[in-house]
């Protein structure tokens, strides 16, 4: 198939973990049949300093005529000043926003071979396999904000249609996955929270074959470490979301390892790894680029629907962790460039 992907490096590691994912890509591209056309544009930090916009209108409007988008980070201490009138963050809400990506999807697998990284122990962490679905335009973040001389505001705003649609797909996601689908609110407490619930529960009605159940926000969070095989998929409401994704993201031993998938109505996609700019790397090429190529996974399967090169992809990471070379967030001393070699070459032998 043909498929065009803009990439958006971005800023800090940004550019050494997007170079590893296109290479990816492309040796899917070859592997595979494929016409892969990468268009790379710029955003956040290195986007103001070249242009004065966190996302220049012409990296937007490339991103709404592609099928798919790749993003590095953005951010860095460079551009961190509070009061500047423009800051890398504005790029990516304004890209988030312009696709209408809604629904914030986050896989979250502890592979074996690294569950000594992990704080759980090793029986804790068998099966563990959850797909987190996040709202990500609506709520606190986006509501209304207000700031008076001793006080503040953050409106927390839901409709039905919102909460509706980010239900819907987390009910198709667990078709394909174990039927399972845990919503999460503060139902006792939150007026949004019993919309929420009351909306997700009428959806639940038209999927028979899936189990709903809810569970408050604390209490998810107790459970996240206490019982977190038994969760499949995931959904809740964006602050909730941010909070507990970070959560599990620490059960995977490092934030190198975790791919994100945001996706909406239209066809685009949006994925990125789930760290940051990581600063304190950047330019070394030292940064574990897994979380960046895990990220094309989701990308060939969710906006490609090339479901068999996203297990490909897949399969040669999990053989790379299994075997090395391990970059240093892992304990391991491979570069970069190391670790997306072993990945090609697991990905080659699997072709
Ligand atoms: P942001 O504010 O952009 O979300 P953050 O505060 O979450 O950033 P990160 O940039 O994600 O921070 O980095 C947190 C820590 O994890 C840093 O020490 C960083 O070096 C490390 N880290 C992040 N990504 C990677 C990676 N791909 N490989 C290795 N280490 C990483
Ligand atoms: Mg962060």
């Amino acid at each position: 198939m043909k498929a065009r992907i803009v990439t958006l490096p971005g800023d800090g590691v940004g550019p050494e973990v997007t170079a590893a994912a296109v290479a990816v890509l492309e040796a899917v591209a070859t592997h595979y049949g494929h016409e892969f056309a990468f268009d790379e544009h710029l955003i956040g930090g290195a986007a103001i300093d070249a242009t004065g916009e966190p996302l220049p209108a012409g990296a937007l409007q490339a991103c709404k005529a592609s099928d798919a988008v790749l993003l590095g980070a953005v951010g860095g201490p460079k551009w961190s000043d509070p009061n500047a009138k423009v800051r890398p963050e504005q790029g990516l809400l304004a890209l988030r926003a312009g696709l209408g990506v809604y629904a914030n999807l986050r896989p979250l697998t502890v592979h074996p071979a690294l569950a000594t990284l992990s704080p759980l122990k090793d029986e804790k962490l068998k099966d563990v396999d959850v797909l987190f679905v996040r709202e990500l335009t609506g709520g606190a973040y986006f509501g209304a904000k207000t700031r008076g001389a001793d006080y503040a505001t953050d409106e927390c705003r839901y409709t039905e249609a919102e909460v509706e649609r980010v239900a819907r797909r987390a009910f198709e996601l667990a078709r394909a996955r174990r039927r399972h689908v845990t919503s999460v609110d503060k139902a006792n407490v939150l007026e949004t929270s019993r919309l929420w619930r009351r909306t997700v529960a009428h959806v639940a009605a038209d999927y028979p074959d899936v189990t709903l159940e809810h569970q408050l926000v604390d209490s998810m969070a107790m459970l996240l470490l206490t019982r977190p095989g038994s969760y499949d998929v995931v959904v809740t409401e964006n602050l909730f979301g941010d909070i507990l994704t970070d959560e599990a993201a620490a059960l995977a031993g490092s934030l190198g390892l975790l791919p994100s998938a945001s996706i909406g109505e239209g066809r685009t996609g949006l994925y990125e790894p789930i760290h940051g700019s990581a600063p304190d790397i950047a330019g070394k090429g030292v940064a574990n680029p897994v979380g960046a190529i895990l990220s094309t996974a989701l990308l060939l399967r969710h906006s490609l629907q090339l479901e068999a090169e996203a297990l490909a992809v897949e399969a040669a990471v999990d053989h790379v962790l299994q075997h090395g070379p391990r970059s240093r967030d892992l304990g391991g001393h491979a570069g970069t460039a190391d670790v997306r070699d072993a990945v090609l070459a697991a990905l080659a032998d699997r072709a």
